[in-house]
């Protein structure tokens, strides 16, 4: 064993947009110097980049995102990129739902989008209109349900009470909310469309949930310009700048403990794990690594979480999702084919619970090609995504990266020409494009993520995960917090905002809304000075 010697504030395990969202806070708001530990050899969690071939980049877990025109998670990306960081519109319309005897674009205007679907289904008139204000209400309670614990404690049996008395909706499953309301199969369907960004059908997903997606594009969508890395690279230099360190290719193997408190981490070389561990020192450790991960692997056995059982039944129980994902390098531009860089959501039936239980990866696909929403992109790729079981691949769990064997290579090979001919049925011409091939599956995303069965969003988002003692920021483990999507909400911006939740978690009462407020009134400042909150020392504590 060795100890590292130099001297952090913080640590904070993973470099995903939750933990560089909680560093970068820690650092601009307390001053502190934070050690940023990441397993895999490239930074920024599922907002990292790949590239094949020399040319073609592909992103892994960002294909758009809401609210980059203004508003609060506008306001904290400025905040933490320092307004380095720039948005590229995506087209009007922005998504495609395509059914075998239906298609739908949703515009990036929510109010269109209700009145396309009263045209369309004049009928249900009156259960879209009170869709559309039900989503609105849902998606805040359900918010609300994720702050509860950034709430002073005496505060948080009020908002429960509140919660129950107003906020049901949000806990309702999607399926009670759309069998209540409307008639038509086809219009529940494509209501529910998007439930691949929440990765759980509409038996299962909390309504609130949805709402939170529907309402996150109600005003489009957008990419970063220079793709999702530029994420990462806008963040990193202001932790470094403030004296702190962000690290590759470190493991953590265990959150130290001593009488109660974290005091550090041992890790291992993620690429030589026969090295003898590494120990660093700091007297605050927050975890990006998932609930799961934290709570049943890094914290040792010995320590007292109150939870950890119920947590381990219900990891067993309710099993999240993950996804194969086919990289595909262009010869030529997809706007031959008539793209103009929108999503499709392509399902072969109307029944999302069974397109989630099924395993021949033939009930439905997500199509994104990044190189059209991003003006600087210098090669052509494309995306195509289907949800799959881990079960499917379990055989080879125990093989290495690359060296999981011909039977594993070929059932990938498979599952792409299926998925690239069932494109090309749609979008004629679209096979004679691809100029390169490469799969990811469950088994990847557990090896360079470390999400437990590639379930890559995490905490399933089931309406008995509001209030959940595993999805607060602090943990039952002095100065140990927890960050990222799981104390929020699966996405980008879901885990940034659980980033700043775990950020206020160690400022004091309220500490969440004040660094709200701070990077709110940053970016008000930024738009009537037309200048970028470059160095801004604003305390929120
Ligand atoms: C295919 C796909 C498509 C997606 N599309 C979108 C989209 O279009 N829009 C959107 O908003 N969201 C999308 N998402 C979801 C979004 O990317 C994630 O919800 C979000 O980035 C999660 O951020 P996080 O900080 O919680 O975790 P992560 O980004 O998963 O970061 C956790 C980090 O911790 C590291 N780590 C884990 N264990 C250890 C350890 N022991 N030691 C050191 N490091 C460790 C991991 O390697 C990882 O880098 C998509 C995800 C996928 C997979």
């Amino acid at each position: 064993m060795q100890q590292n010697t130099a001297s952090f504030d913080a640590i904070v395990i993973g470099s995903g947009i939750g933990s560089l969202t909680t560093a970068a806070l820690l650092a601009k708001e307390r001053g502190m110097r934070v050690l940023v530990l990441e397993k895999h050899f490239n930074l920024g969690g599922q907002t990292h980049e790949f590239k094949r071939k020399g040319k073609y980049e592909f992103d892994v877990g960002l294909h758009y995102i809401g609210g980059m025109d203004r508003g609060s998670g506008k306001a904290v990306f400025d905040y933490l990129t320092e307004g380095r960081l720039l948005w590229q519109k995506m087209p009007d319309e922005f998504e495609k739902f395509v059914y075998p005897d239906l298609e739908f674009d949703v515009p990036s205007d929510g109010k269109l989008y209700r009145q396309r679907l009263i045209e369309r289904y004049p009928a249900e008139r009156a259960a879209i209109e009170r869709y559309f204000h039900d989503v609105k209400a849902a998606a805040t309670w359900y918010s609300m349900g994720h702050l509860g614990d950034a709430l002073p404690a005496a505060l948080r049996p009020l908002l429960k009470l509140a919660f129950r008395w107003k906020g049901g909706l949000a806990a309702l499953t999607v399926e009670q909310y759309l069998e209540r309301h409307f008639s038509d199969p086809r219009l529940k369907a494509l209501l529910a469309s998007q439930w691949g960004d929440y990765g759980l059908p509409p038996s299962q997903a909390a309504f609130g949930m949805h709402a939170l997606i529907v309402t996150h594009y109600w005003r489009g969508a957008w990419y970063p310009v220079g793709g999702a890395k530029q994420i990462a690279r806008a963040i990193i230099p202001v932790i470094e700048r403030l004296g702190g360190q962000v690290v590759s290719g470190k493991t953590v193997t265990e959150i130290l403990v001593e009488h109660g408190r974290a005091t550090g981490v041992r890790t291992i070389a993620t690429l030589k794990p026969h090295r003898p561990p590494v120990d660093y020192a700091a007297p605050i450790v927050i975890s990006g690594a998932g609930a799961v991960n934290t709570y049943l692997k890094l914290v040792p056995r010995h320590v007292d979480i109150p939870f950890r059982d119920r947590l381990a039944h219900l990891a067993q129980l309710q099993q999240g999702t993950s996804a194969i994902s086919v990289y595909l390098g262009l010869k030529a531009s997809p706007a031959t084919l008539g793209i103009r860089g929108e999503n499709h959501w392509v399902y072969s039936g109307y029944d999302h619970n069974r397109a989630a239980a099924d395993t021949s990866f033939t009930q439905g696909y997500y199509l994104s090609f990044a190189s059209l929403k991003n003006p600087q992109a210098r090669s052509h790729t494309a995306e195509i995504i289907t949800f799959a079981k881990y079960e499917r691949f379990a055989q080879w769990s125990d093989g290495r990266w690359k060296k999981r064997g011909d039977d594993y290579e070929r059932l990938k090979q498979d599952i792409a020409q299926q998925l690239i001919d069932r494109v090309e049925r749609r979008i004629p011409g679209f096979a004679a494009l691809v100029d390169y091939v490469d799969v990811s599956t469950p088994l990847t995303m557990e090896h360079f993520q470390g999400n437990p069965r590639g379930e890559f969003y995490g905490l399933p988002a089931t309406p008995d995960r509001l209030f959940q003692p595993w999805t607060g920021a602090k943990t039952p483990v002095g100065n140990l917090y927890l960050t990222g999507g799981d104390v929020m909400s699966p996405g980008v911006v879901g885990a940034m905002i659980g980033g700043v939740k775990a950020a206020g978690a160690m400022m004091g009462p309220f500490g969440f809304f004040r660094l709200m407020k701070t990077m709110a009134e940053a970016q008000r400042r930024t738009e009537q000075t037309g200048r970028a909150p470059a160095s801004e020392t604003a305390s929120a504590g």
